[in-house]
């Protein structure tokens, strides 16, 4: 069969497995297609969000190989192992949506849009798959909406505890038929930061297919790979993070599925999120704004191996500054630590060898669930921020970067004095 264009296919095509096991990958998660090439290894690493307790300093740690391949055939990048989903999800997992001021704000404002631009009615049922703690179903719930979660971390029962029905379960074809047998097709789904997470993505896209109602949506939002590219963000590289996705690959995704994707926007969140609106059936016309993004992909040269060599090497001299500049400051006696840790802080810190010898903690907020542990790897401490602002220490380093001017902000509010060192999209000192 000849490979189809790239755009949005009025039949659905024929697909290669689209549910991966635990291991070694050889073949494009969504394409198929053995034509694999190198973007950057990064070593073996351990799970960025599987922090540690004092007591597990003692004991072994697992690494697992964490390299980024792209596919020359649909242009998705993946990463080309995968660790079984219950160890990376672990009942343990510590992120909770709410924490983020930021975020919530966001939640809220990327519900409203939703509502607007898709012309929701009222009293619509909402599902969100990963809804963890609840946070973007409370702004669709603000705008007259019926919401479901779908969290298979015990958040679920936070959100729930917080008046947001939730199942506590992996989204997938039995949990679609049980919400569409108790509540009825939903209007919309959404899935944010978590479609490139799934391993078992042929279950999800065929769970979907049941629950959005046949004149509803998928509206997701992802990492958005000339983002990453453009914003040196090889810090988002991480073992949940299976795909980083192109709009020409996830074009190539839903031409396997009853869906159309009608409209494709980058959005500011992490950095650069891809958000895409996906109505279900074919025989959709596609906003204008597909068509310019795909142009654009191609005039960025997102599908020739020139791109994926830059970031390469650009990626390693950005890891070379980074260490550099820690170490100068460190020998001229200067007191350098860390501020936040967000899940992509271990792919830095562990790629670039930077352990407690260099940053003594990683500072977190108070009513963070991280504090108290230890980063992976390198077992770097997680205190509560209000250590900074007794030591005063010379540099922090911003590691949750793309949040930096409201994290700035709030620190020279506390009465912060310390410089800043921005480890991405270059590095840099800000006074
Ligand atoms: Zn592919």
């Amino acid at each position: 069969m000849s490979q189809p264009a790239f755009g949005n296919t009025t039949d659905i095509a024929e697909r290669p497995n689209h549910n991966l096991k635990p291991g070694p990958i050889e073949c494009c998660q969504i394409c198929g297609s053995k034509n694999l090439e190198l973007v950057l290894d990064l070593g073996h690493q351990p799970l960025c969000d599987t922090l540690l307790y004092e007591k597990d300093l003692h004991e072994p740690e697992t690494f697992y190989p964490l390299r980024q391949v792209w596919c020359k055939d649909c242009t998705l990048n993946q990463i080309d192992y995968i660790v079984d989903g219950e160890v990376v999800y672990h009942q343990d997992y510590p992120y909770k949506s709410g924490v983020t001021k930021e975020l919530v704000t966001y939640q809220n404002k990327m519900a409203e849009d939703i509502v607007s631009d898709l012309a929701i009615p009222t009293e619509s049922l909402i599902a969100d798959i990963g809804s963890n703690d609840g946070t973007l179903l409370k702004g669709f719930k603000s705008q007259g909406m019926n919401v479901i979660g779908i969290e298979p971390t015990n958040i679920a029962a936070i959100a729930n505890q917080d008046g947001i029905n939730t199942l506590h379960a992996p989204f997938n074809q039995d949990i679609a038929h049980k919400i569409v047998d108790g509540n009825g097709n939903a209007k919309v789904v959404t899935a944010t930061n978590v479609f490139a997470h799934m391993a078992t993505l042929g279950d999800v896209m065929e769970g979907l297919e049941i629950l959005v109602a046949d004149d509803g949506y998928f509206c997701f939002e992802n990492h958005y790979l000339g983002a990453i590219a453009e914003r040196m963000q090889y810090d988002t590289i991480y073992h949940e993070h299976l795909r980083s996705y192109s709009l020409h690959s996830l074009l190539k995704l839903f031409e396997y599925y009853d869906f159309t994707i009608i409209d494709a926007k980058k959005v500011s969140r992490y950095g650069g999120n891809i958000r895409v609106y996906a109505a279900k059936g074919k025989n959709h016309t596609p906003k204008e704004s597909v068509q310019n993004m795909l142009d654009e992909e191609i005039k960025a040269g997102m599908t020739t191996s020139k791109y994926y060599k830059d970031f390469r090497e650009r990626s390693i001299k950005l890891k070379n500054d980074f260490v550099s500049l820690l170490l100068k400051l460190k020998s001229e006696g200067y007191s350098v630590v860390g501020n936040s840790c967000p899940g992509r802080c271990s792919t830095l810190l562990n790629y670039a060898g930077v352990g407690p010898e260099i940053l003594p903690y990683l500072a977190e907020q108070p009513t963070s669930l991280k504090l108290g542990r230890y980063l992976p790897g390198k077992h770097i401490p997680i205190v509560d921020n209000e250590i900074l602002i007794k030591e005063q220490p010379d540099y922090v380093v911003l590691l949750a970067w793309h949040y930096a001017d409201s994290i700035i902000e709030q620190l020279r509010a506390r009465g912060l004095k310390s410089k800043f060192i921005m480890p991405m999209p270059e590095v840099q000192i800000i006074d």
